[in-house]
């Protein structure tokens, strides 16, 4: 298994591990289904991979990509289904050159930016760490903060905005459920 496919399946397994508690902070600010979501996806992923082989991670990673667009209701399908389909047209310049592929397609098809109370605020800054070189420890310290950087954010993106100001005080889910991602990298990739 190349190192790659381990990070996509070590996001799984985390995902629906966590699955109750991204789902309990999607009840706060959003509508309760953001760990449902993402782990519906993210076993059907695992199927897709259990069941093929990919001639690199290129294909893998575009394989990810499709089967979260298609599986996945929702902002997050979407939105990770296109960080993953735009990762897979950079791996072959390094998985930080794809990492910041996913990140700015994120971005261009949520129109969304670091401050929205979004995945963002944990991808951008876990983006510009892995850029910079930054150890794994480092590229998790980044996501962690931008993560919790969202508890006093108002949300401008996705379900939370409906609620203006009462979305104040709380966790994005989707920032977590990326915080997630980016452990994933650090466990499998950084080993
Ligand atoms: P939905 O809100 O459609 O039920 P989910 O609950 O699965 O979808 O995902 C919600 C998460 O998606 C939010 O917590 C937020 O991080 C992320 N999100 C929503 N809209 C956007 C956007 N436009 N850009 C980036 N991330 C977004
Ligand atoms: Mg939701
Ligand atoms: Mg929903």
């Amino acid at each position: 298994m190349s190192d790659v496919e381990a990070w996509v399946r070590e996001f799984a397994r985390s995902v629906v591990a966590e699955a109750p508690r991204l789902t309990e902070l999607d009840s706060a600010i959003g509508d309760a289904d953001h760990g449902a979501n993402l782990s519906r996806g993210l076993t059907a992923v695992v199927a897709a991979l259990e069941d093929s082989s990919f001639p690199d991670d290129g294909a893998l990673l575009k394989k990810v990509g499709m089967v979260l667009v298609s599986t996945v209701g929702g902002a997050s399908g979407p939105l990770y289904g296109t960080f993953f389909l735009r990762a897979a047209g950079s791996i072959g310049d390094g998985f930080p050159a794809a990492f910041r592929a996913g990140v700015d397609g994120v971005a261009a098809r949520g129109k969304a930016a670091p401050g929205d109370k979004t995945m963002l605020d944990t991808l951008v800054p876990a983006a510009e760490a892995l850029a910079a070189g930054k150890d794994w420890a480092a590229v998790v310290d980044a996501a962690d903060a931008g993560r919790d950087a969202t508890i006093p954010l108002v949300a401008r993106k996705g379900r939370a905005s409906y609620l203006g100001e009462r979305s104040a005080g709380h966790l994005d889910p989707g920032a977590t459920s990326a915080a997630l991602l980016v452990t994933a990298a650090a466990v499998t990739l950084g080993a």
